[in-house]
């Protein structure tokens, strides 16, 4: 086989260096130059020349535009990465994300000079609780997983206003693995229950694992299986009756918006995850953003400062809420991702929110008719999402990590494999609203013709991928000591 170009190896940037090649010239200084060491002090100056490549303008774009085309991302191809919502991100985003007036802000500047950037963070936070149906909200927190850490802490400080910060805190199995690592960076004891026939937590289950140590119930709606939770208001009862709170990891919210409110359904607190819903690039580590709406019992508890608006319209921070938890990130946030979500939520208004809601329920409706003949849908089809099965391929020898690599090979990224773990080979798949129908076929062609081909031909799928830049890795091996300098051959 030719070789792939994908497949050649990159050099990295410093082996395009050449002595003296610039990017830009830099006019000479008409400045009187003056000894760095007068201007600095010793200990700030460097013993030697920074290491820096040499390369000029067009070569630091062609490289890094083919390091881009070796990765995997939303604005290449379709990416249907369960549960994390890998929708398409309006570049409107991230024109008003760069506004000198919000993107060169410094958050030092003094209250009086960012009353433009306070009010776009309190109309967001606005929109946030409508959406949400809850009295009071915070943009702190960096991402979901921390928006799960403020609303367990959240949980203690209410309880022991009460008088008891009581023990545990009830996640059914099919939770993601950062709600039970939350319960216990917040001091509680996690414990599982077991979910029903219908991939979905069983009030009777529940109200035999509730008592007086409960501190609360966490429960994603819809479930990471997709499902919406359709006993909620029983189980909001339940929780309630015996004294706890009722927390909603609300990552699925693109299911949900428009068309329920996480406060209407019984939930004390959510956590949104705009980076997901609310669309800004995600994934690799960046910036995330996961406010925390709750009810009025726990407004007094939030992070400080709250942000508040006096009767003129002005803004101002209140740091004095002596039962608040405290701060939970530098400054009010991750602003940029803010700014992006406020962007995405006006374009869209009411009527484009609900419509984002319904478009995600049918593009994953649709994706699932043409599946399930084929892929085993254990729990059924998912409102936003479906878990499908490879266990079925058992029988040829190909496991789901073998139809996840083989998936490479036409240009998408894998779904997401082998969680929830309650479902054996288990393949969740996302499709979002951003995508047309002609993707969706595209998708499910290829899902269906892998499913022919490791019938036909196994071995052939369990060598896949060949098209990628690298092929089959130690993962783990790979995040712990990434080689960035390729030399291509088998990974
Ligand atoms: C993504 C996700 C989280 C964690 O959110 P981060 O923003 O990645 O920290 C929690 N729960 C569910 C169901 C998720 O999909």
């Amino acid at each position: 086989m030719e070789q792939n170009p994908l497949q050649r190896p990159t050099p990295v940037i410093f082996e395009h260096s050449r002595e003296g090649r610039r990017g830009t010239k830099i006019p000479k200084t008409d400045v009187p130059a003056r000894p760095l060491d007068e201007l600095l002090p010793k200990s700030a100056l460097r013993k030697a020349q920074p290491a820096l490549p040499e390369v000029p303008e067009h070569e630091v774009v062609r490289h890094f535009t083919a390091i881009s085309l070796k990765n995997h991302h939303v604005d290449k191809a379709f990416y249907p990465l369960g549960s994390c919502t890998m929708k398409y991100n309006p570049k409107v985003n991230e024109l008003t994300a760069r506004l000198p007036g919000l993107g060169d802000l410094h958050p030092f500047q003094p209250t009086s000079g960012v009353q433009g950037a306070f009010r776009l963070m309190w109309e967001l936070g606005e929109m946030l609780r409508e959406i949400a149906g809850m009295d009071a909200i915070t943009l702190q927190p960096a991402a979901g997983a921390q928006g799960e850490f403020v609303g367990a802490l959240l949980i203690r400080a209410y309880h022991t206003a009460q008088g008891n910060p009581r023990k545990k805190i009830i996640i059914p199995d099919s939770a993601h693995g950062t709600n039970p690592a939350t319960v216990v960076m917040a001091g509680y004891e996690a414990v599982m229950l077991e979910s029903n026939a219908e991939g979905r937590m069983d009030p009777t289950a529940l109200e035999a694992a509730l008592d007086d140590e409960v501190a609360g119930v966490m429960l994603t709606n819809p479930n990471t299986l997709g499902k919406f939770e359709s006993e909620i208001e029983t189980i909001a009862g339940l929780v309630h009756e015996a004294g706890g709170l009722l927390y909603m990891d609300g990552a699925n919210l693109n299911a949900l918006m428009g068309i329920t409110r996480p406060g209407d359904l019984g939930y004390d607190i959510v956590h949104i995850n705009l980076h997901k819903t609310f669309s800004s690039p995600h994934g690799g580590g960046g910036p995330g953003a996961g406010p925390v709406a709750v009810k009025s019992h726990l407004a007094p508890y939030l992070p400080i400062p709250i942000l508040q608006r006096d009767e003129v319209g002005g803004y101002s921070l209140d740091w004095e809420r002596p039962d608040s938890i405290g701060k939970v990130h530098g400054f009010w946030g991750n602003f940029g991702v803010l700014v992006r979500a406020y962007t995405y939520i006006r374009m869209l208004g009411p009527d484009g929110v609900l419509d984002t809601a319904r478009t995600a329920l049918l593009n994953n409706a649709y994706m699932s008719a043409r599946l399930e003949g084929t892929y085993q849908l254990p729990y059924g089809r998912g409102m936003h999402e479906s878990v499908f099965s490879g266990a079925f391929l058992k029988e040829h020898g190909i496991r789901t990590l073998d139809v996840a690599k083989r998936l490479l090979d036409f240009g998408v990224h894998a779904p997401t494999v082998y969680f929830p773990l309650i479902v054996a080979e288990a393949i969740m798949a996302e499709p979002t609203e951003t995508e047309t129908v002609e993707e969706l076929d595209r998708f499910c062609d290829a899902m269906l013709q892998i499913a022919v081909e490791a019938k036909n031909d196994p071995e052939f799928v369990k060598n896949a991928p060949y098209t990628t830049p690298v092929r089959r890795l130690d993962e783990a091996r790979a995040n712990r000591q990434p080689d960035v300098r390729y030399k291509g051959g088998h990974g």
